[in-house]
């Protein structure tokens, strides 16, 4: 298991070392085989950042996007801005991947809308509901609630990490999720 993301093992890899808010994108994409202009930006900079490169990007979105719309659409009206995120087409911008505070912070998520960080964003009971399903004990369920109902979003997510590694000291705090990410392949290796 290597520190890079890798395409063939995407899947696996949102549910050990991605954090909250990507699984959320991730498996939001799987579902609905697409994701809106916000959610794509989140993600899609995440995972480059994490180190898909632009054709495992470009297969990544592909795949499921084209379930529901054929490739000439895709490739029209998608797979420039996958691009152009790489730098590949138009200015060269930098699109550094969202922090923490960012992604709290502006564009709240609507209806339909998978981006934002769960930890502030999701409804107390739906939040526990999820964290349940995904096998978290419940006494570190409880502490998470409690955490983010006190506004502690990114102490919450620290948690996450900790009960998910078994990693017992677990960091005090997360400030990127790509910090996240490397932290949980730093553990993992
Ligand atoms: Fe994502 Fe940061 Fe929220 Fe964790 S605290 S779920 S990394 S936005």
């Amino acid at each position: 298991d290597g520190e890079k993301l890798e395409l063939a093992t995407i899947d696996e890899s949102s549910k050990i070392s991605f954090p909250l808010c990507m699984r959320n994108l991730h498996e939001g994409l799987r579902k609905e085989h697409h994701l809106k202009h916000n959610g794509r930006l989140q993600l899609g900079l995440f995972v480059k950042a994490a180190g898909l490169t632009l054709d495992e990007a470009l297969q990544y979105w592909r795949t499921e996007f084209t379930k529901n719309m054929d490739v000439e659409k895709f490739d029209k009206q998608y797979a420039y801005n996958i691009r152009h995120s790489y730098g590949k087409e138009g200015k060269r911008a930098n699109y550094t991947p969202y922090s923490c505070l960012k992604i709290i912070t502006s564009n709240p998520p609507g209806a339909g809308d998978y981006h934002g960080c769960p930890f502030k964003y999701s409804d107390a009971d739906i939040l526990q509901r999820r964290l349940q399903t995904y096998k978290i004990p419940n006494d570190a369920v409880n502490e998470i609630i409690d955490l983010v109902k006190h506004q502690h979003y990114q102490i919450a997510c620290a948690k996450y990490f900790e009960v998910t590694h078994k990693s017992g000291e677990g960091t005090a705090t997360i400030n990127h999720p790509n910090q996240y990410f490397v932290e949980s392949k730093r553990f993992l290796n």
